[in-house]
């Protein structure tokens, strides 16, 4: 099939990249010259693991293109994908500026194709209730018919930063929602080879596809906010909230996945969506309550870190020199939008500390937001070296096993605070670290030689 993607960022480019994998032509197109310019050179602008190896097939097999000419794309394929922005307006409803401002003009463009053939719009932004029919109307304005010369489809993406490769080829569920027949039946065909395993192909009208995506997003935003809740509670009452998601998630009807208390969801999706759907919700008269006290209770967690730092040295930060692991907002991607780990440097920073921090693949991101108020190491190592304490923020797997001795030797003082809960808290105490982490008890260092070996201590000092 001929395919074009508007908007080549994380969503769009792994998108392209693996239709072209299936052995669909496919033509990305951006308005930024500048990632074009490097897309063409056989740059990839962002970090995602499995993406290279296709991305540099497809390329060398000439199915995967990349241009700013809308026009052409347009002219030349048969299904039309959508993959723009949707950042938060003020109010926090999504900004359908960018959507929108394209369904103009390809409306424009396919008005004025002589060879005018049958194409389909599909859109794999997140977009509020109600999009596909204004994305159809803006079409329309152009003198076009609807289920004649074009068909709007609504098409959620589901795939996670970091294994969005893997989540796009093998998806535990397409969402095509549309009231074409001959829309979704174009559609099922694009995407049979990729649920060849079994997962279903799910067929159904506009609204509910567009509603299916806020509220997948809203669901795991709230399961971790909940969790985070038990966390601060767990402190209080000296439970571990490690106990707790372990001994709820072997409950089938809970299941194991987004239990991990920490510093807070972020990222380019839930945030913008969570306030999205509150606001599509208090629009329609409705006050969705869950969803206000999960942005609340997501806005505090992100500062509790940051207020344990401070509360260990007595209020004060002046002149602290604290290390940071972790900047991306979660492991496997270089992306840092709604980042916790830069909410915890901003504050840190503020308190009048020096940050010295380390990520993987995230440096140059970061560099892009923060500039150098903060300095990058250039391993753990160097982050910690002469730092009062360090803070994790990212649970990349190469922090879960450093040379904790060599981390105990550089830093100036034993002290870990842990956003992510990555060690044992009693090996931690073996080790001679005083380690602070999110929903668990703190055992202290003067009881180190009780503690080791039966990792139950009776005499645990709690957070
Ligand atoms: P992104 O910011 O990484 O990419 C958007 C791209 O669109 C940018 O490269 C930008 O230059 C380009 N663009 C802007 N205006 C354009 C125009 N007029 N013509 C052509 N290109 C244009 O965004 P993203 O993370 O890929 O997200 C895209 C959409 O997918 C959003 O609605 C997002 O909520 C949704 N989504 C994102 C994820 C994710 O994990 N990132 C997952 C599922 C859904």
């Amino acid at each position: 099939m001929n395919i074009s993607v508007i908007g080549t960022g994380y969503v769009g480019l792994v998108t392209g990249t693996c239709f072209a994998e299936m052995g669909n032509d496919v033509i990305c197109v951006d308005i930024d010259e500048q990632k074009i310019g490097k897309l063409r050179r056989g740059e990839l602008p962002i970090f995602e693991p499995g993406l290279e190896v296709f991305f540099e097939r497809n390329r060398r097999e000439k199915r995967l293109h990349f241009t700013t000419e809308l026009a052409a794309a347009v002219k030349e394929t048969d299904i039309i994908f959508l993959a723009l922005p949707t950042p938060p307006d003020e109010d926090g409803s999504a900004d359908l500026s960018y959507v929108l401002g394209v369904a103009s003009e390809i409306g424009k463009l396919l008005k004025n194709d002589p060879a005018r053939s049958y194409k389909i719009v599909v859109n794999k932004s997140t977009v509020p209730v109600g999009t596909a029919d204004k994305v159809c109307a803006m079409i329309d304005a152009s003198g076009l018919q609807a289920g004649v010369d074009f068909d709007v489809v609504s098409n959620p993406e589901f795939l996670r930063e970091g294994v969005a490769v893997e989540d796009f080829m093998k998806p535990e569920r397409v969402v095509v929602g549309t009231s074409s027949e001959r829309a979704a039946e174009m559609m099922t065909l694009l995407y049979e080879p990729f649920v060849r395993q079994g997962n279903p192909i799910m067929v159904m009208d506009e609204r509910s596809s567009e509603m299916t995506k806020y509220a997948a997003n809203a669901f795991l935003a709230t399961k971790i906010t909940f969790m985070n809740e038990i966390a601060n509670l767990c402190e209080r009452v000296g439970a571990n909230v490690d106990q707790i998601r372990r001994g709820i998630g072997s409950d089938s009807r809970i299941g194991k996945h987004f239990l991990y208390a920490g510093i807070g969801f972020g990222g380019s999706c839930f945030p913008k969506d969570v306030q999205a759907l509150a606001q599509t919700s208090e629009d329609h008269g409705y006050q969705f309550r869950i969803l206000r006290s999960v942005l609340e209770v997501n806005d505090s967690q992100r500062g509790l870190l940051v207020e344990k730092v401070k509360d260990y040295f007595g209020g004060s930060l002046e002149g602290r020199r604290i290390a940071l692991w972790g900047l991306a907002f979660k492991p496997n991607t270089d992306d840092v939008r709604e980042a916790p780990s830069h909410v915890i440097i901003r504050a840190l920073l503020e308190e009048g500390a020096d940050v010295a921090a380390f990520d993987p693949e995230a440096v140059e991101t970061t560099r892009a937001l923060l500039g150098n108020d903060l300095s990058y190491a250039e391993d753990i190592y160097d982050a910690v070296t002469n730092a009062d304490a360090l803070v994790i923020a990212t649970e990349w797997n190469e922090f879960r096993r450093p040379d904790f001795a060599k981390v105990k030797s550089l830093l100036k003082q034993p002290l870990i605070f842990d956003g992510r809960n990555l060690y044992e808290t009693d090996r931690m105490a073996e080790l001679g670290f005083e380690y602070i982490s999110i929903g668990r008890p703190r055992l202290s260092l003067s009881h180190d030689s009780r503690v080791a070996g039966n990792g139950a201590d009776g005499h645990e000092k709690r957070m």
